[in-house]
C-alpha cells in the first residue's frame, strides 16, 4: 500500500485551544512547506494576554475538574481511549504533520505515530503504579512522603518529532494529574490541535490540555507565567539557557531541558561485520536528513578502518532520495526551512575556511523545486575551534576522524559541550562494558545507534545536552512533586 498523497488535498487547522474552545486570537505568522517552500495556512500567534488565557483555564481546570483526585485507573481508561482515537485519526494526523514538517508520511505512518500512541498507553499503565515512601518513627509519630502531580505544566517542543513530542510531554503528565499547555514548534503546528481535541473525545476534561501557538516569544510568556509550576521543554541548548532565565524571572520554578547534542559513533579495532556497522552509521547521521538530536554527527574510526568504512557508508548514503514527505519512497527529506537550510550553508563555509575537506557532498541537492534539501556530507580535519565542531549543522553531515590509539579515541569521543549521547561499536563485550563507563553521555548504544522502540528506556543529555529524563520511570517521576507529611497521634 502506498501512502503517498496530494498535500492540496489536506485540511489543516491552526488555532489555539483554550478550555476545548478554538481561538484565533493574535497576528498571524507564515508557515511554510519544507518539501517545496510554497506557504501553507498561517498561524495565530498567542501574546502575553492569550497565553496567560489558556494557562488558566489549565489552572482552573486542574482545580476543579476532579483529573488530579480522580481513581488513577479512570484517567489510565481516559488516555488509553485517546490512543485509541489517534490511531484511529492516523492519518489525517501524520498527512497535516508531513506538509510543514520533515518527516516523510511513511515514517510518520509506521514509526512516529506508533511510537506517539505506544507511549500514551505505556504512561496509562503508570497511572496507579505512582509510590510515596512511609518512613519509621517512634510510636505515635507516622512520617510519609506523597506525590501529587504539580497544576499546569508548560511544555514546548521543537520541529523535528513534531508528533511524538507533543505527545510524550503531555500524556506523562497527565497522567498523573496535572494539567498541560503545550506550545509546539512554529514552523510544525499543524498536529497538536487535532491531537488534543482526540484527547477531549476520549473524556478528558477541557482545559487540562490547552495549545498555543506561537514562536519563542510565546513560549517565554508561558515559561514566566506564574501559576505554570513545571517546564518541559524539547530543543535547542541555547534556547533551553534562555528558558532557564525564563523560568526563574518571577521567582523559580523546576524545569526538564533535552537539548541538542554532537553525538560520536566510536568504532573500535575489532568490528567484523563492517557492512552492519556501515548500515548503522550512515542511518545514524542521515535519518530525518540529520534533524535528530542524537544524529551520530562524529565518526570516530581506527586509522586502518577508516577508507573501507567510508566506502561503504558512501554508497549507503549515495542511495538515499531526496523529495517530498508527501511521497513515500524519499528517504532524505527537507531542512525544516530555507533560513535553516542558509545557516547550514554558513556553517559549513566556515567549517572549510578553517581547514576542514570535504569528502561527500558538501551543499544543497540541485533543483528540488522549492525545498531546500541537502547533499549527506562527510568532512574531515574540522578543526576543534571551529563551528563545525562546536555547534550543531542538524543537517545530514558527519565529521570524520582516524585514530591510532584507543585512548586517543575515547579523547576524541566526549565533546567539551555536548553529552547526549554516543555509540560505541565492537565485537568484544568486555571492551565495551568499560568504555561505557568512560564515555560522558546520557545514553550510550553498543552496537546500535538512536533511540530504540521501547517506552521504559529513559533518555536525556548531561552537560550542555540538558538534564532531566523523558519516558520511562523517570520521565514521570519528573511531574511529580513529594510531598512530606508528619503525624504526631501519640497521647
Ligand atoms: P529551538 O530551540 O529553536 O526551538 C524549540 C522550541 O522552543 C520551539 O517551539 C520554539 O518556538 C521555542 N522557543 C524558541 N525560543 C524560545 C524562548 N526564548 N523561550 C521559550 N521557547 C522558545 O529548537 P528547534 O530548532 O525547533 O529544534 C532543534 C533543536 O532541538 C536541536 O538543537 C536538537 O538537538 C534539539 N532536540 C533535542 C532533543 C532531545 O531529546 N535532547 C530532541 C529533539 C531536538
Amino acid at each position: 500500500m502506498s501512502y503517498d498523497f496530494n498535500p492540496d488535498s489536506v485540511e489543516l487547522f491552526a488555532a489555539h485551544l483554550i478550555g476545548g474552545e478554538r481561538v484565533h486570537a493574535g497576528e498571524t505568522l507564515k508557515v511554510f512547506r519544507p518539501s517545496d517552500g510554497l506557504e501553507a495556512l498561517p498561524i495565530p500567534v498567542a501574546d502575553a494576554a492569550t497565553v496567560s488565557r489558556a494557562v488558566e483555564s489549565a489552572d482552573h481546570a486542574f482545580r476543579t475538574s476532579g483529573w488530579a483526585d480522580a481513581n488513577p485507573l479512570d484517567r489510565a481508561a481516559v488516555l488509553l481511549r485517546w490512543a485509541d482515537l489517534i490511531d484511529a485519526n492516523r492519518e489525517r494526523i501524520a498527512r497535516a504533520e508531513a506538509i510543514a514538517s520533515s518527516r516523510p508520511i511513511a515514517d510518520l505512518m509506521e514509526r512516529d505515530m506508533v511510537r506517539a500512541t505506544g507511549a500514551v498507553r505505556y504512561f496509562a499503565q503508570w497511572a496507579d503504579k505512582v509510590e510515596g515512601q512511609l518512613f519509621a518513627g517512634k510510636a505515635g509519630l507516622s512520617s510519609y512522603a506523597k506525590p501529587e502531580p504539580y497544576g499546569v505544566v508548560g511544555a514546548i517542543t521543537p520541529f523535528n518529532f513534531p508528533v511524538i513530542h507533543g505527545i510524550w510531554k503531555s500524556a506523562a503528565p497527565l497522567a498523573v494529574g496535572n494539567a498541560v499547555v503545550l506550545k509546539p514548534s512554529e514552523l510544525t503546528p499543524y498536529s497538536s490541535l487535532l491531537v488534543a481535541e482526540l484527547a477531549i473525545e476520549a473524556g478528558l476534561p477541557k482545559g487540562l490540555f490547552n495549545i498555543v501557538l506561537g514562536a519563542g516569544a510565546t513560549g517565554a510568556e508561558l515559561v514566566r507565567h506564574p501559576l505554570v509550576r513545571k517546564v518541559t521543554f524539547t530543543g535547542s541548548s541555547a534556547t533551553g539557557a534562555r528558558i532557564m532565565a525564563a523560568a526563574a524571572e518571577n521567582g523559580t520554578k523546576p524545569v526538564t531541558l533535552e537539548l541538542g547534542g554532537k553525538t560520536p559513533q566510536l568504532v573500535l579495532r575489532d568490528v567484523r561485520n563492517l557492512d552492519r556497522v556501515a548500515g548503522n552509521i550512515a542511518a545514524g547521521f542521515l535519518a530525518n536528513s540529520g534533524q535528530v538530536c542524537t544524529a551520530g554527527t562524529r565518526l570516530i574510526v581506527p586509522r586502518e578502518l577508516l577508507e573501507p568504512l567510508l566506502e561503504k557508508v558512501t554508497v549507503i548514503a549515495n542511495g538515499r532520495k531526496a523529495g517530498p514527505t508527501w511521497i513515500a519512497g524519499n528517504t532524505l527529506p527537507p531542512i525544516i526551512s530555507e533560513k535553516q537550510a542558509a545557516r547550514i550553508d554558513a556553517m559549513l563555509a566556515e567549517t572549510r575556511r578553517d581547514g576542514a575537506e570535504v569528502l561527500l557532498g558538501g551543499g544543497r541537492v540541485p533543483e528540488m523545486n522549492g525545498g531546500a534539501y541537502y547533499q549527506p556530507t562527510i568532512l574531515s580535519g574540522v578543526p576543534d575551534s571551529s563551528v563545525g565542531y562546536t555547534g550543531e549543522f542538524f543537517g545530514p553531515i558527519m565529521s570524520v576522524y582516524g585514530y591510532d590509539d584507543e585512548e586517543e579515541g575515547i579523547a576524541l569521543a566526549n565533546h567539551p559541550t555536548y553529552a547526549l549521547a554516543a555509540s560505541l561499536y565492537t565485537d568484544n563485550l568486555q571492551r565495551a562494558m568499560s568504555l561505557v563507563d568512560r564515555l560522558e553521555a546520557g545514553t550510550v548504544w553498543v552496537n546500535a545507534h538512536g533511540r530504540q522502540p521501547d517506552y521504559a528506556t529513559p533518555q536525556g543529555g548531561f552537560n550542555g545536552s540538558g538534564f532531566g529524563k523523558e519516558m520511562g520511570r523517570s520521565g514521570l517521576e519528573t511531574f511529580l512533586r513529594s510531598k512530606t507529611v508528619v503525624l504526631n497521634y501519640g497521647e
